[in-house]
């Protein structure tokens, strides 16, 4: 089987140009041709005829399959993609002022087996390949730029879609490397965020290899009881490990780590529960994002009111602890934040 042209971050494909005596201008190219300027077709601009030969007899372009589209009043659109083997991931673009933020599934399925979390339901399959996560956003970037031209930027990516990315590493970075050089998608440092469930082995890798990806650490609680049911991974990796890794960010970076918090109905949106956070996360170098829980299907947790909502927030306002209400998008369509699951009924185009 021809390995992936979008498997490559640019050294590599440098290095396999090396290696086959192609020229070295062939690498810069051939990624201006696919990532810059978004063409799926042959490149034969500029690249020296050996070069095209090699390319199209030794590199395979196939990319994941936009298998169903579902579209939300409030422009969110989640993308069903089919993968080679027949498996299915989702992706999701949310809109902001006329741009978007795509979150993007690093796993087919979770092993993380989070209890509020439609993906944990399912189990993990297997993790997804570089190329995979690269053409979640291709893909994607393509379909805006043909059914939505005036407003086809996307602006940032998280990887808060299927999976734990820090549990698919090595594919994960690799696509972070290809989204973020100059001569692939050149996406701006601090565009992309992986969230992660505080899996330690991952984070403990993190700020050596990924140092320009943003980290958004899923809190969700700061009472070991309520965080192991939450995240059973917490009894492997518990919190306060894990926060050391989270809170090592070095100083005058200009960097933020995001707690997002998942307020579910008469679980961890109690007063106590509000002020247990701020004392954990006062004087932290730390911003909290409230996301209310997105009810799916079988779900045995409830969405609180918006007044719990509100007064949550305003109990770390009082800890000085910079803290936003996620608003809920794409909710009818099964698209926020913990509801993905390729195995969930069905979506229409
Ligand atoms: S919340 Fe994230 S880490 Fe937890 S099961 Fe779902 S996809 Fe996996």
């Amino acid at each position: 089987m021809k390995p992936s042209f979008y498997q490559f971050t640019l050294p590599e494909l440098q290095e396999l140009f090396s290696k086959n005596n192609l020229p070295s201008s062939g690498p810069g190219l051939l990624f201006n041709w696919h990532y810059k300027k978004r063409r799926s077709e042959p490149c034969v601009v500029d690249l020296a005829k050996k070069s095209i030969r090699y390319v199209s007899e030794c590199l395979d372009f196939s990319l994941p399959i936009i298998d169903t589209i579902k579209a939300s009043e409030d422009k969110t659109v989640k993308f069903l993609f089919k993968l080679q083997d027949g498996l299915k991931v989702e992706t999701v673009l949310i809109p902001f002022n006329n741009k978007y933020t795509i979150c993007l599934s690093s796993q087919v399925g979770c092993a993380m087996k989070c209890s509020f979390c439609h993906t944990g339901i399912q189990g993990l399959s297997r993790n997804l390949k570089t190329e995979e996560i690269i053409g979640q956003f291709t893909e994607s970037q393509k379909w805006l730029t043909q059914n939505r031209p005036n407003d086809d930027k996307i602006l940032n990516i998280v990887f808060m879609g299927q999976g734990e990315p820090l549990h698919n590493f090595d594919a994960v970075k690799k696509a972070c490397e290809i989204f973020l050089t100059k001569h692939g998608l050149c996406l701006a440092d601090q565009k992309i965020t992986i969230s992660t469930a505080g899996y330690l082995p991952g984070l403990e890798r993190w700020q050596d290899e990924m140092p320009n990806v943003n980290i958004a650490l899923s809190l969700h609680s700061p009472i070991k009881e309520k965080r192991d049911q939450l995240i059973p991974i917490n009894k492997r990796y518990p919190l306060e490990e894990v926060l050391k890794y989270v809170e090592a960010i070095p100083n005058g970076k200009n960097r933020f780590v995001t707690y997002e918090y998942l307020l579910i109905d008469k679980f961890n949106d109690s007063d106590e529960d509000a002020h247990l956070t701020g004392k954990l996360l006062e004087g932290k170098n730390a911003y909290v994002s409230l996301i209310p829980f997105n009810p799916f299907p079988g779900s045995p947790f409830k969405r609180p009111i918006m007044e719990k909502v509100k007064s949550f927030k305003l109990i770390l306002d009082s800890y000085k602890i910079p803290t936003l209400i996620r608003a809920t998008k794409g909710d009818e369509i099964l698209a926020a934040c913990g509801q993905l699951n390729s195995k969930a009924p069905a979506i229409t185009p």
